[in-house]
């Protein structure tokens, strides 16, 4: 796919941000304390990615799920970690209120998500429902006013130390089995009752604070609903084809940073009195991690053009969100192959992106659970 005009100046500004903005300095502290950097944050916001993807009505940018997806590969390339701050909000956090919200909640929260000034985050996951989202436990019990009392214990929830807001899935009448009967909710971290664990100690992607939250007796109003209430299982599952897209954006941006270091490494590394990139075992893994980024990438391009032409994207998005994440990996692994020892070294920039790449097959849908999706729709 050739990008248009508008996309390839999109695709140039976020490139040139991420070069110029993330510098080794603040990766390298992101790394070593796992802390959320509220300034690059803050800078993101104030060119407006927060909101790349929401619509202008509701302060965001407009943007297509292309402009998203290049975002997401961009700031990948650079940091995989980073390339989470930016997306958050025109994902997992902002995409279910575009998707069911009322007109006064998207007035509500949409704006300030958009511009940076709130944090919304997306709990689904709890300790024993993983893969099996269905078997959410979280419960909320409605009161006779409306309201909602909630219990519960959500898991891995990335971003829930410093968030404002939290779209949080909890089983409103237990009576339905599996995924019946699970609602979706817009829940202030302020309120009592909501508090978060320690966060994780993670093999990568560092600095972007993942963690438990905790629901204890919580009281939320009626106004906290959002969509229709038993309905929220499919919100889930909708909101998480567009978040697929986005993870698969970033599994191409890691994987195009490997390439590129790989091959600056490869020219410059003597063995036996040669540039080790003059050895075909060196140049042939080299054209196969081309060949399967640019593979996975058009996949991406093309899952992203589905849904902007308002298609049925939800396999092309699980077998854009497959394919990228093993990419990711495979190429990641022979980017630390070919600079051997030193690949094992953190001074290099491969070792980073080898842990942080091991993330992406398995948070928004394992790869596993993206082939039964594949599978699914193939013998329906
Ligand atoms: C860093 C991080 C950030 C995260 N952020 C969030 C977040 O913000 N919000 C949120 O809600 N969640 C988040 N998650 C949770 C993430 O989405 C889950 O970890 C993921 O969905 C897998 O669930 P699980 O860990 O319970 O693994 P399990 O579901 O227990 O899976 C274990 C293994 O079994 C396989 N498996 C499971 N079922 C099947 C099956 N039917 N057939 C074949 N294989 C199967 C899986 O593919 C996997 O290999 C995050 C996780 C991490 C690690």
């Amino acid at each position: 796919m050739i990008l248009d005009q508008k996309h390839a100046r999109l695709q140039k500004l976020f490139r040139q941000f991420a070069e110029t903005e993330f510098t080794k300095e603040i990766l390298d502290r992101l790394d070593e304390t796992g802390e959320f950097e509220w300034d690059i944050f803050r800078k993101m916001a104030r060119y407006g990615f927060c909101g790349v993807k929401i619509p202008k009505e509701y302060g965001g940018a407009g943007g297509d799920y292309l402009a998203y997806a290049l975002l997401v590969e961009e700031f990948a390339r650079v940091s995989p970690v980073l390339s989470i701050y930016a997306n958050t909000s025109n994902s997992l956090g902002g995409g279910p209120l575009m998707l069911a919200g009322s007109e006064e909640q998207k007035q509500t929260y949409l704006p300030p998500v958009a511009r940076g000034e709130k944090i919304m985050v997306f709990a689904l996951t709890e300790p024993g429902a993983g893969s099996d989202a269905g078997g959410t436990t979280t419960r909320a019990e409605e009161q006779p006013d409306g309201s909602f009392i909630i219990n519960g214990r959500k898991t891995f929830i990335s971003g829930a130390p410093m968030a404002d807001w939290c779209i949080l899935f909890a089983k409103t009448d237990p009576t339905q089995k599996g995924s019946r009967g699970i609602s979706m909710f817009v829940l202030d971290m302020k309120l009592p009752g909501v508090s978060c664990g320690k966060p994780e100690h993670k093999m990568g992607i560092k600095g972007y604070p993942t963690c438990d939250l905790v629901l204890e007796d919580v009281h939320v109003p009626a106004s906290a609903l959002v969509g229709r209430k038993d309905k929220g299982f499919g919100y889930a599952m909708q909101t998480l084809d567009g978040g697929r897209l986005g993870m698969a954006a970033q599994g191409v941006g890691i994987a195009q940073g490997c390439l590129e270091e790989a091959i600056r490494y490869a020219k410059e590394r003597k063995q036996f009195g040669k540039p080790i990139a003059n050895f075909q075992a060196i140049s042939f893994m080299l054209a196969d991690m081309a060949t399967e980024t640019e593979a996975a990438r058009q996949l991406v391009y093309h899952a992203a053009q589905l849904k902007d032409a308002g298609k049925d994207a939800g396999q092309a998005c699980s077998m854009a969100k497959y394919f990228a994440a093993e990419a990711a990996n495979h190429v990641a692994y022979k980017a630390v192959q070919i600079h051997g020892g030193y690949g094992y070294i953190n001074e290099y920039k491969v070792e980073r992106f080898y842990r942080d790449a091991r993330i992406v097959p398995i948070y928004e849908g394992t790869s596993q659970v993206q082939q039964m999706v594949i599978a699914g729709t193939l013998l329906k």
